[in-house]
């Protein structure tokens, strides 16, 4: 292996890695080699001068390799994956995964934690008690044949480097690289061998990629790394100017999921959710794309797919009975503080990533690498891009530890809204598809 401070240092002076020198770094970093302080020397680095094509697909390939892959060749039903690139309020993950299943398909997914201001699927769903992601490959798969989708984490069989890798990004600011983002959101798609790899690539104050020409050019670094592997990919560039549904936590993402899955949210979380799993049935079940929408919202308002939520989380260890009453399941925060509006207006924008951060400050994020987070804190903020607010308004909660968190999550949510007075155009759901 060569010297690690030679390999640092070709990428802090803008150098080009040869792939077998990248390789061997982050095999070495995974295998416990090299330590976190010079892998966070060497991301940041590769966070300044960026990586080309080739080094990113050098490291994709290094983070594959890394662990075992799983073909699920004895799944019988057609499989999907599906991921995003990161968000505020996002969890379509949540949802889709049981409306997918609901719908014939099998779910086969490699999730992350929460990372920066964003929200991590495994975060949330550890917050139902006793559920577990860690599953090994033979559970992994065994679970998406018999129950229809398993979320499960990167461990030391699967896509391991990207696991050490995410962790250190999350405490060393050097996410939002186009590269470091392709890499890591494609090793976990291209370590598990479904029939389908949908991405939710974001775009937005929220987002890591701030702009939808950003979150394209991300889609397709990542559309080009599934077509190295020959395996089907379509990415949708969505709007993340606005936390897409209201919870921005842990626990309250869970909560507002089991309402969505029983029908009683109808908004643009469910409508993407919908679209995404009209997209899976259009190109798995040889759906119509109309029908495959219909077919997935007869899944959400049938009460099959929170049946399938069920399923999932009791072969996870979770309590199954977190969909039929989540409030009492749940972990709740001490401290419940209703947002009311300070003046009256429309809403013109929304710093998403501000309201990420202020749900981080609350404990719902880490902030140095094996922090706990705290699954009971967070916000819930209701209005859209577009809505007439008027002033003492309750426009959603603050759920924290103490009442000074509170206080400064309050103060955060006020800072985070732009109100005008005349109309505002609300922004798209989808800004286009890639792949
Ligand atoms: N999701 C991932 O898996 N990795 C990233 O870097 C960002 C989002």
């Amino acid at each position: 292996m060569s010297d690690p401070r030679d390999v640092i240092a070709v990428k802090r002076d803008g150098g080009r890695l040869a792939p077998d020198e990248l390789r061997d770094f982050v095999l070495g970093y995974a295998r416990g080699e090299i330590p976190d302080y010079q892998a966070a020397a060497w991301l940041m680095a590769a966070y300044v001068h960026g990586l080309d094509e080739g080094e990113t697909l050098a490291l994709t390939r290094a983070m594959v390799d890394s662990g075992t892959t799983l073909s699920l060749d004895g799944i019988s039903r057609p499989t999907v994956d599906k991921h995003s690139t990161g968000g505020v309020s996002d969890g379509v993950t949540l949802v889709f995964a049981p409306i997918a299943a609901a719908m014939g398909m099998a779910v086969a997914k490699l999730s992350g934690r929460g990372l920066g201001h964003t929200g991590g699927t495994l975060d949330k769903l550890e917050s139902i008690p006793g559920l577990r992601t860690d599953l090994d490959p033979e559970t992994f798969e065994r679970q998406v044949e018999e129950v229809g989708s398993a979320v499960a984490a990167q461990t030391a069989d699967i896509v391991p480097a990207d696991g050490a890798l995410y962790a250190l990004r999350d405490a060393t600011a050097t996410v939002p690289s186009l590269s470091l983002i392709a890499a890591s959101v494609m090793s976990k798609k291209l370590a598990v061998g479904t029939d389908l790899i949908l991405l939710d690539v974001k775009a937005g104050s929220g987002a890591f990629m701030k702009t939808p020409e950003d979150a394209t050019e991300l889609a397709v670094a990542c559309t080009t790394l599934a077509r190295e592997w020959g395996r089907p990919t379509r990415a949708a560039v969505t709007d993340m100017s606005q936390p897409l549904g209201e919870a921005i936590g842990n626990a309250l993402d869970v909560v507002e999921a089991i309402r969505l899955l029983r029908g009683d949210i109808r908004d643009r979380l469910r409508d993407a959710a919908v679209m995404f799993a009209g997209e899976a049935a259009s190109r798995l079940l040889g759906a119509s794309m109309g029908q495959g929408r219909a077919n997935a919202a007869t899944a959400i308002d049938s009460g099959e797919a929170l049946e399938a939520f069920r399923r999932m989380i009791e072969a996870q260890g979770g309590d199954p009975h977190v969909v039929d009453d989540p409030e009492k399941v749940l972990p709740a925060a001490p401290v419940v503080r209703p947002i009311a509006a300070e003046r009256s207006g429309t809403i013109s924008a929304i710093d998403a990533e501000a309201l990420g951060r202020a749900s981080g400050d609350l404990g719902a994020g880490r902030r140095k690498k094996g922090d706990p987070i705290d699954p009971a804190v967070g916000i819930v903020f209701l209005p859209d891009v577009g809505d007439a607010i008027e002033a003492g308004q309750e426009i959603g909660t603050v759920h924290a530890r103490t009442d000074d968190d509170a206080e400064h999550a309050l103060g955060a949510v006020h800072d985070a809204l732009t109100l005008t007075d005349g109309p505002v155009e609300p922004p798209p759901l989808v800004y286009g598809w890639h792949g």
